[in-house]
């Protein structure tokens, strides 16, 4: 999510009750601490943000993903990484920040720098959000988006990380470039938003399919078929937090320590014993992210 993308989505409202704590430790693939403590329009207290992660820790989410959007949330992430244990750090800049430079007459060039410089860390594993998004950005941005995704696909190769790909509406154009640049080893689709198809698309690629609390709505029949048809290997869990609250607390601010209800969407739609799925998602993750301990 992004600055200029999401405020309408940053709900307020009593927040959830803890759920049941899973049998298993499993990562959170994919969280926004900044914004889910701070909203817009503070700097995160620190003191909240390890009391967030003390929560999920509570319930079985004792690994989180800290996801930039641009340069100061990015260096945000890799000081929360380099401080914290139970936290690992992507770094990027947003496609619908990517897709505004132009307007904003901001500097491309010295945001790449700075993302590349952050990617170098060793705390920091991969290198996003980064990909399409033709909802939030009209075609006047598309350019700059794509060479925005391009850059950030290099990096990530360079580096050695991993990719993490925010595709909104832009499944076929976010493959086309993949393919054209060559993805790098473990490139990851954040909030899978694909259907069985796309999804047998993505698997067949090496790509890992990460599940965001949508797989819990009602109408997202065709995420549970995309869910069921994903190796384990190739499956991630994620909140996207503070947006996309998993069902029955949908339209009220997300945490990690709410991504439990999900994981248990994704037993039932797998067929996997709830145990078992939770070992293996947290294997995936550190195949991806490689390991949250030092
Ligand atoms: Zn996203
Ligand atoms: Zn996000």
């Amino acid at each position: 999510m992004s600055r200029s993308s999401s405020s309408r989505a940053n709900r307020r409202g009593e927040l959830p009750p803890d759920p049941e704590p899973l049998p298993a430790p499993v990562v959170d693939s994919h969280t926004h601490l900044d914004i889910a403590v701070g909203g817009f329009d503070r700097a995160p207290d620190a003191a909240e943000v390890d009391a967030q992660v003390a929560a999920a820790e509570a319930v079985g989410v004792p690994r989180l993903v800290q996801v930039g959007v641009d340069v100061p949330s990015s260096r945000w992430s890799a000081e929360l990484a380099a401080r914290h244990p139970n936290v690992l750090a992507a770094v990027a800049v947003h496609p619908n920040e990517a897709g505004s430079w132009v307007d904003d007459g901001g500097d491309m060039d010295t945001a790449l720098a700075e993302i590349d410089r952050l990617a170098a860390q060793p705390r920091v594993r991969a290198v996003g959000e980064t990909g399409l998004d033709r909802f939030r950005t009209g075609p006047e941005g598309w350019a700059a988006q794509e060479a925005s995704f391009r850059a950030h696909i290099r990096i990530a190769k360079e580096r050695g990380k991993a990719l993490v790909i925010h595709d909104r509406d832009a499944h076929d154009e976010i493959l086309r470039v993949l393919d054209d640049e060559g993805a790098p080893e473990r490139t990851v689709f954040h909030c899978f938003s694909g259907d069985a198809a796309f999804a047998r698309a993505c698997v067949a690629r090496g790509h890992v399919l990460s599940f965001a609390g949508t797989l819990t709505f009602a109408n997202a029949g065709y995420l549970r078929e995309a869910a069921a048809l994903t190796p384990l290997d190739q499956l991630l869990v994620e909140t996207d937090a503070p947006f996309l609250t998993p069902v029955p607390y949908r339209g009220r601010p997300n945490a990690s320590r709410l991504v439990p209800h999900t994981v248990r969407t994704l037993a039932e739609v797998t067929g996997v014993d709830l145990e078992q799925l939770c070992a293996a998602l947290t294997a995936t993750a550190e195949r991806v992210f490689g390991p949250w301990e030092d």
